[in-house]
């Protein structure tokens, strides 16, 4: 069975509410929705979401490494080679990691709807019970970020991560308010988005500390990896890295400078499945849990997402929210606001509406 048609359809995904972080804010979310079509007839469906600040890329820029450089690579190709998929496009192109994860997501579910089985069979088999999904809210006023972490406790979050990194002395009134919001034993995380200086992570560690934060996710800026390094040797806190980490090498340099405790992998910084799940592997080796994020996706690379996750004995947290954060989705998410509910149907089990598709797409390409 040969790789026959590749669509790329140009999706821009709105948002129930702005979604405010450190270093931007969004009113809806571009993404990229990958459809490879074998001989046979079959469909496997993958997804790019691009973060500018992460990777470099932009929408359009993934949409035309897509088409114009990695998709032909595949035309005509047999549709089980994953592996070789990326050698080749490695040496076609270096980084531009999440137009790869589109074409990587889609290979892994053509493979898995090949094969009869649901996508986390093919990654090693169910190893958690369940999928929790924490609540994340926007960097917003200390009063509305405890409102809305009250609300979240009401519809039966058990985990809220809160998006920080604006004044320190502002993030430990948020940490204070939302913790004092919450009910009795939830979960709490913060996720800074590379806001603060080294001494101002560690400023709003030490203003925190009797709040029970979980993990302080990304600090410091992308580029400064020796920052996160002293913060994780300076202090007892939990320090997860986020935006810095994209691939493999970026791994064991975390285990080599000791730069953090945790990671947070995502499919569009490693490129897709393939090496997100060697991370989680390595991780496991250096004794370094891992989290499955997210760049605000649809259900299409989430539930890749979810697959791996609930497949890996590494990975203890996700933040795979971006179904529950739009308001126009691509296809039924399985499971609700609190949870993935992930079944047993071939491949990521997804059944894309493709008129739901095209009424929020701008675009449409196809290669074959
Ligand atoms: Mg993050």
């Amino acid at each position: 069975m040969t790789i026959k048609r590749i669509t790329v359809y140009g999706v821009r995904l709105p948002l129930k509410r702005p979604f405010k972080i450190a270093y931007d804010s969004y009113e809806y979310i571009d993404s990229l929705v990958v459809s490879i079509e074998s001989t046979q007839g079959d469909i496997g469906w993958g997804e790019a979401v691009v973060d500018q600040h992460v990777s470099g890329e932009t929408w359009q820029s993934a949409r035309s490494i897509i088409t114009q450089e990695l998709a032909p690579l595949l035309i005509g190709k047999p549709a089980d080679q994953i592996s070789a998929f990326h050698q080749t496009a490695e040496a076609r192109i270096r980084h531009n990691p999440s137009a790869k994860a589109a074409l990587d997501i889609a290979l892994h579910d053509l493979l898995a709807r090949q094969c009869q089985l649901p996508l986390y069979a093919l990654l090693g088999g169910r190893c958690h019970a369940r999928l929790e999904l924490p609540c994340v809210i926007s960097m917003l006023s200390p009063d509305e970020m405890a409102h809305q972490a009250s609300e979240a406790c009401r519809q039966g979050h058990r985990s809220i991560k809160i998006k920080l990194g604006d004044m320190p002395d502002a993030d430990v009134e948020r940490i204070a308010r939302v913790r004092e919001a919450l009910s009795p034993g939830v979960a709490l995380r913060v996720d800074a988005n590379q806001g603060w200086s080294a001494k101002q992570a560690l400023h709003v560690i030490r203003g925190s500390e009797s709040y029970a934060v979980d993990w302080y996710e990304q600090p410091v800026f992308i580029e400064n990896l020796d920052a996160l390094a002293r913060i994780t040797r300076a202090t007892d806190a939990v320090i997860m890295a986020d935006e810095p980490i994209h691939g493999l090498r970026d791994m064991l340099s975390v285990i080599h400078l000791n730069a953090a405790d945790m990671v947070n992998i995502k499919l569009m910084k490693s490129a897709g499945l393939h090496a997100a799940r060697a991370m989680a592997e390595v991780g496991m080796a250096a004794n370094i849990p891992c989290q499955i994020g997210s760049m605000v996706e649809s259900s299409i690379a989430t539930l890749a997402g979810a697959h791996l996750a609930i497949a890996h004995p590494n990975i203890i947290a996700n933040d795979l929210v971006g179904p529950v954060m739009i308001s126009s989705d691509v296809a039924e998410m399985p499971g609700d606001a609190t949870h993935i509910a992930l079944d047993d149907a071939p491949g990521i089990g997804i059944k894309v509406d493709l008129d739901r598709v095209r009424e929020l797409s701008i675009f449409e390409d196809r290669i074959d």
